[in-house]
């Protein structure tokens, strides 16, 4: 059976060392009290939660998954609902969410690393939360005052959960498909809400007293296409005079869908017929309010894959430390046994190290984008608001894509590790790549956010994000000036860095002829950005962990630190040569075979 221990030195290395956090944090008048006793004793407590409560039911939430009744209630698996209720009791689920709501106010960086923590322990049961923090979101930047007041305290404290429905059977990548219909009515402002959403996640359960579905829908003058699709709040039960669930709503739960992974998530075909809903944001600019929810989605869904990783790391490592099989080629390493443990084996290293850097890199490109997530809400300066907003709008699809591709090969290569018995139940491990492969898949695929961060967030403003990423990646290497023993990490961050800008000039140029050109590149360029964020966290990772040595630190974390950087750096970082190659080679490889003719 697999194990999780939070990875709390890491964490707290990323949060205190690198990120200066407590510092940082000084310049949001809101968190300025906020230290660092407080956030460890927050991730401590946190993640005593996740392993003692949450991971215990990852494995069996798997096999017995979720049960719909005839009704159309559906069950989760044993110990999901208590350990809810355990969950919204303790309030874990207002952490980050604002005071005027309920909410603990404490950063977005402390709770994305509590979000890291409960996806390592149990992905399908951390959707449901997951969720409802996109909801409350969303109806936080575009509902009304009265629809605020009403839903995002229940959604806060957790009482209520939130989904969102945006897929239909003919609608997937492309939203401007979707056919459900919301007609007003008149009497009250309501609309009634037609037609069948499919996939939909948390769609139904036991676990909250209410369901919060925002939905996508359109009007019945609504232009086609994207921009004639509404948003609407849609509960499960419409709350009465007192805010408390009332009157039973016409959203029923149709059938859930047998998958691949995330069992103990309840993935429901959803029926409106004529469900009471209300509009959030303006008619036809749904997308746009729906988009807040989908960006939070994007950067939860890179949390889910930091999560599986770091527990399927955790368990190959301490698989590789027991498991003795064969000598070592260069004699042996553990003569009182039969035969050495397998992680003295170079390509065992190679499948570990590979992990410890995806995952190491993940964990610190994340919390710093959930640092300039509370940049961009909260600090004083309007400037660095919008810069920090310009950054985070960059990196969303890079956080989706990267780390959830990098995340499937980190789950794959922890079941390699483990060899046959990888492949067996009991390992935990086949479990984790199951889990791991949606994350490539849903809350847009990842070729779309290849073509989003492409075409949208770098060729659309002349690479003006783009270029404000660039100045962070030069203050970095600028702070090392000088230091030559840092030239190794920040000799090929500069070398990637310019090489970045010369791609991004020549697909510019070629996209303005033909813009499947841009289309084209889009994948194998989300990868180079990948690496050049990559590159970015472990020249910064081992800046700090050089600075410690060289003031005398003996704690073989700063060198294990080092020693990943350099891994990183010689052995996953010389993929970006091939996939410039990808990104220059151009459409015409992809578009010359007719389709007829495959
Ligand atoms: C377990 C699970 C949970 C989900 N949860 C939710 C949920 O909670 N709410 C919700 O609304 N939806 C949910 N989804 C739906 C999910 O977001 C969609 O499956 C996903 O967006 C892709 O849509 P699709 O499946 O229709 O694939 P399609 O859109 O048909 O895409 C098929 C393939 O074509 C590619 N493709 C499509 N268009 C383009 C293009 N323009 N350029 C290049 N390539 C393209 C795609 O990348 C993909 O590889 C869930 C799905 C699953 C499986």
């Amino acid at each position: 059976m697999p194990h999780y221990t939070p990875p709390l030195r890491d964490m707290q290395f990323v949060l205190h060392e690198l990120l200066e956090v407590e510092t940082a944090l000084r310049k949001l008048p809101q968190h300025a009290d906020i230290d660092r006793a407080t956030i460890d004793a927050v991730l401590e407590e946190g993640g005593r939660f996740c392993a003692d409560v949450l991971f215990p039911l990852n494995a069996s939430g798997d096999q017995e998954g979720c049960k719909r009744a005839a009704d159309g209630s559906v069950t989760t698996p044993k110990g999901f609902k208590e350990a809810y209720r355990q969950f919204v009791d303790s309030g874990w689920a207002s952490l980050g969410a604002d005071p005027e709501f309920g909410g603990q106010g404490l950063p977005h960086v402390v709770d994305s690393a509590f979000r890291e923590m409960m996806n390592s322990a149990n992905q399908a049961w951390t959707m449901y939360p997951g969720l409802t923090h996109g909801a409350y979101n969303a109806l936080k930047a575009f509902g009304t005052p009265q629809l605020k007041a009403l839903y995002l305290p229940k959604l806060v404290s957790g009482d209520w959960t939130g989904t969102m429905c945006l897929t239909e059977a003919q609608a997937g990548t492309d939203l401007g498909l979707l056919k459900t219909r919301a007609i007003e009515n008149p009497a009250d402002g309501s609309y009634a809400i037609t037609g069948t959403k499919i996939f939909i996640s948390s769609g139904e359960h036991d676990m909250s007293q209410n369901i919060i579905h925002l939905v996508l829908a359109r009007l019945p003058d609504a232009p086609p296409g994207t921009k004639g699709i509404s948003m609407f709040v849609v509960p499960k039960f419409v709350p009465d005079a007192d805010g408390k669930p009332g009157e039973r709503n016409a959203v029923l739960c149709a059938s859930i869908e047998h998958k691949m992974g995330i069992h103990g998530n309840a993935t429901c075909v959803i029926n409106l017929d004529g469900a009471r809903g209300w509009m959030v944001g303006e008619p036809n600019r749904g997308l746009n309010a729906m988009f807040v929810m989908m960006n939070s989605a994007r950067l939860g869904v890179g949390m889910q894959s930091l999560g599986l990783a770091e527990v399927a790391y955790q368990n190959s490592l301490a698989y590789a430390k027991e498991r003795v099989q064969g000598r070592s080629v260069s004699g042996p390493k553990a003569p009182d046994k039969p035969a050495d443990p397998i992680i003295f084996h170079p390509d065992v290293r190679r499948m570990l190290l590979t992990q410890k850097a995806y995952v190491e890199a993940a964990r610190a490109f994340t919390y710093w984008a959930g640092l300039a997530i509370d940049r961009e809400h909260k600090h004083p300066g309007e400037k660095v608001r919008a810069d920090n907003a310009d950054l985070v709008a960059l990196l969303t699809p890079v956080i989706k894509g990267f780390i959830t591709d990098n995340g499937y090969e980190s789950t794959t290569l922890a079941m390699q590790v483990f060899g046959g018995h990888g492949y067996i139940v009991e390992s935990g491990m086949e479990q984790y790549v199951r889990d791991a492969r949606i994350n490539m898949i849903y809350e847009g695929t990842n070729t779309v956010q290849a073509l989003d961060l492409l075409a949208r967030k770098v060729l659309a403003d002349g690479s003006a994000k783009l270029m404000k990423f660039g100045k962070v990646i030069r203050e970095l290497i600028d702070g090392h000036a000088g230091n030559a023993a840092m030239q190794e990490f920040t000799e090929p961050l500069a070398a990637l860095w310019a090489q970045v800008q010369k791609a991004t000039s020549e697909i510019d140029v070629k996209a303005r002829k033909n813009a499947d050109e841009a289309a084209a590149a889009a994948v194998p360029y989300l990868r180079v950005i990948g690496h050049l964020v990559f590159s970015f966290s472990w020249c910064h990772a081992a800046g700090v962990a050089m600075r410690k040595i060289d003031s005398g630190s003996n704690d073989p974390f700063y060198k294990a630190k080092l020693s990943t950087a350099r891994f990183y750096f010689a052995k996953l970082y010389p993929e970006t040569e091939a996939l410039l190659s990808q990104v220059m080679a151009g459409m015409g490889p992809l578009m010359e075979l007719d389709a007829k003719a495959f």
